[in-house]
């Protein structure tokens, strides 16, 4: 089973200039063979079908857990593909109020949703459990999961190029470090497994992230270290394999018993031309306002979003957590099981690589 929580893994930007052909080219990280659903699929799949688990539970633990992260991953991918089409059709029916999108490179943004994230590829193709490796076989399995996070560091990193969109540059700058984090993982699960040095491949495409300014806030938190592990009772058994230093880095590695803290998200306007929620979108406000109260719960929505500019209801992120949760999180978000606990809270202090493990 899985849990959620009602957060982005990472900071997005509020909506600013629409970019309906940006967001097309970003559903190459969403549907492509490369792409987040793909990552999500495969370890998902993997882990569904692992045989001998307890024997191998370190390795299991492992495709679980980045199974569990690439979820968030999706969610990501989709709050930014629909940032980048916030304000791209104006007016209401009847008006001609989608005309000037007619053009667009993905009219399916449009015509096939609510100016949202699709299941599809760059190019609108949908994507398909083909892309799902899951051959049973745990060398072959960890072998092509380093090769899929080779090819999604590639399609981000062509994105990147591609999109100047405050969103779309927030996601590519995350999703680089925490694919970096997963090749790093699975590298080191062959090496330890077969003793094969797949670390001597890094980095792989050969572009160092410490380049890419969208990149550094996250290095300088530790993020390119660090594997969350999203239970609060199982997969114990992450810190077997994911140890040891990083090849780029020499820091070490450290799992953190907790899912990342991240942000809220920006709650996106309604789009009336495409009824998204609806053509009239304050009437289903009215209807969820006396469901509310007929519940006994608060006149205020619950959830935290974060405050976007001239979005009606939106309630201020307080920055964290909410209150209540914010205590129960605290406790095991500080919490390191790595030898030493002091590496994600020093990300400054590098050590160099070992010889021969990094081009400049
Ligand atoms: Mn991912
Ligand atoms: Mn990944």
């Amino acid at each position: 089973m899985i849990r959620r929580i009602d957060r982005l893994q990472t900071e997005l930007p509020p909506p600013s200039d629409p970019d309906p052909d940006g967001a097309a080219a970003v559903q190459e990280l969403m549907g492509g063979r490369f792409g987040e659903m793909s990552t999500l699929m495969n370890y998902t799949m993997q882990s569904f079908n692992f045989r001998g688990r307890q024997k191998a539970r370190p390795f299991y633990d492992l495709v679980a857990n980045i199974a569990a992260e690439e979820y968030g991953h999706i969610e990501l991918v989709a709050a930014t593909i629909n940032t980048m089409l916030t304000g791209a059709g104006e007016g209401a029916a009847p008006d001609a109020a989608l005309e000037g999108v007619k053009g667009v490179r993905n009219v399916q943004h449009f015509l096939a949703g609510g100016q949202g994230a699709l299941l599809q590829d760059s190019m609108g193709r949908p994507w398909t459990g083909d892309y799902v490796f899951s051959s049973g076989d745990l060398v072959e399995d960890l072998t092509h999961n380093f090769f899929l996070e080779t090819g999604a560091r590639n399609n981000k990193l062509k994105v990147y190029e591609m999109c100047t969109h405050p969103a779309a540059r927030a996601l590519t700058g995350y999703l680089l470090v925490r694919g970096g984090v997963h090749q790093v993982a699975y590298a080191r699960a062959i090496e330890l497994l077969t003793g094969a040095d797949l670390m001597k491949m890094f980095p792989s495409p050969r572009i160092p992230t410490e380049l890419i300014p969208e990149c550094r806030p996250h290095i300088d938190r530790g993020e390119h270290l660090r594997l969350y592990r999203f239970s609060p009772e199982d997969y114990l058994e992450l810190t077997a394999v994911f140890r040891g230093p990083h090849p780029e880095t020499g820091e070490d590695l450290v799992v953190v018993d907790d899912a990342p803290e991240g942000a809220p998200a920006h709650d996106l306007p309604p789009q009336t031309a495409v009824f998204a929620p609806d053509y009239a979108p304050e009437e289903i406000a009215e209807i969820a306002v006396r469901l509310r109260r007929e519940a006994g719960l608060s006149d205020e929505p619950s959830g935290v979003v974060a405050s976007t500019p001239g979005s009606r209801g939106a309630r201020k992120a307080t920055g964290g957590r909410p209150a209540a949760k914010k205590a129960a999180a605290a406790k095991p978000a500080a919490k390191t099981t790595a030898a030493k606990t002091t590496a994600a809270k020093k990300p400054a202090a590098r050590k160099p690589a070992a010889k021969g493990a990094k081009r400049s």
